[in-house]
C-alpha cells in the first residue's frame, strides 16, 4: 500500500480502472477440477493473472503426531508462491507471509468442514500460487473449497473468496496488482454462502466503518457469482465422469 517506485500516476481513468474494468466488476475467474490425477481432489482456479493450483489429501493418517486432534481433523494448510509466479523470482520455501495465509485459509476454510467427522485425522491442502497478480489467498481459498468437494470431504457449504479494495479514492473489487501495490486498501474476505457466515476477514490500509459496509456488501454479492461457477466446474467435472462410465 501507499507510494512505491513505478506508481502509475493514475489508477482510474475516465471511470475505468487501468485494466477496463468497471470498480464492482471482477476479474474473469475459470475453475477446473481434478487436475492432478494422484491427489484425493485437486482444482487449478485463475483470477484474471492469478494462477493457483490446488491439492486435497486425507483424511489420512495425523504426521507428525503431535498435530493430532482426537475432536476434530488437522487442516493442514500449505500455501506457496512458486519462485517463477512473479516477476522477480520468489525465494522457495515457507516464511512468515506463506505461515500465515496457510493459518487463516484453514480458518476460513473448517467451518465449512464437518470436523467433527474426521477426528484424529489430517486433511492436507496444498495450495500453489504459480502466477500472481494479487487476490492470491482469495484465488487460493476458492480453489481449496472445490478441491475439498472434489475429495468427496463432507462440507456444510463451500467456500467463496474474493478482496475488495481502495485506490485513487475510489472502493472496487478485486485489486490486481497495481491497484493493490499503490491503492490505500485491500480487504480479503471469505464466505459461507447459504448462511453467509463470514470466514475470513482482513484489512491492510486504512478504511472507514462505512467504507468497510460497503465493501463487504460488494464482495458478499460477487461471492455469489463465485458459488455458482464453484457449483458450476463441480457439475461439469461429475457429468463428464459420469458420461465416460456409461
Ligand atoms: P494476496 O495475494 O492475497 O493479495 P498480499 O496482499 O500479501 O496477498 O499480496 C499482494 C500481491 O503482491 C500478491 O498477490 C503478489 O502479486 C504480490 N506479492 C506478494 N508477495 C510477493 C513477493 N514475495 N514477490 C513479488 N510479489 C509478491
Amino acid at each position: 500500500m501507499g507510494s512505491k517506485v513505478g506508481a502509475p500516476e493514475k489508477l482510474i481513468v475516465n471511470g475505468k480502472r487501468l485494466d477496463g474494468r468497471k470498480l464492482n466488476e471482477m476479474r474473469k475467474m475459470d475453475i477446473k477440477i481434478g487436475v492432478i490425477p494422484n491427489a484425493d481432489g485437486s482444482s487449478m482456479v485463475t483470477l484474471g493473472g492469478t494462477k493457483v493450483i490446488c491439492s486435497v489429501y486425507g483424511p489420512k493418517e495425523v504426521l507428525p503426531r503431535r498435530n493430532l486432534d482426537t475432536e476434530q481433523a488437522f487442516l493442514n494448510c500449505v500455501y506457496g508462491m512458486a519462485s517463477f509466479s512473479t516477476p522477480e523470482r520468489v525465494r522457495p520455501g515457507p516464511n512468515r507471509r506463506s505461515t500465515e495465509i496457510g493459518k487463516v485459509i484453514a480458518d476460513a476454510l473448517a467451518p465449512a468442514i464437518f470436523m467433527e467427522k474426521y477426528a484424529g485425522s489430517e486433511i492436507t491442502i496444498i495450495m500453489e500460487v504459480i502466477n500472481a497478480n494479487a487476490g492470491t489467498r482469495t484465488a487460493a481459498i476458492n480453489a481449496a473449497s472445490v478441491a475439498l468437494a472434489d475429495a468427496g470431504i463432507e462440507m456444510r457449504d463451500l467456500v467463496c473468496s474474493i478482496a475488495s479494495g481502495k485506490a485513487d479514492g475510489q472502493l472496487m473489487l478485486d485489486l490486481f496488482e497495481a491497484e493493490d501495490n499503490f491503492g490505500e486498501a485491500d480487504m480479503p474476505l471469505a464466505v459461507l454462502p447459504r448462511t453467509k457466515e463470514i470466514t475470513l476477514l482482513q484489512m491492510d490500509g486504512m478504511l472507514s466503518t462505512a467504507e468497510i459496509k460497503k465493501l463487504t456488501d460488494m464482495s458478499m454479492k460477487a461471492c455469489e457469482e463465485l458459488y455458482k461457477l464453484q457449483k458450476k466446474a463441480l457439475q461439469e467435472k461429475y457429468e463428464t465422469e459420469k458420461d465416460a462410465s456409461e
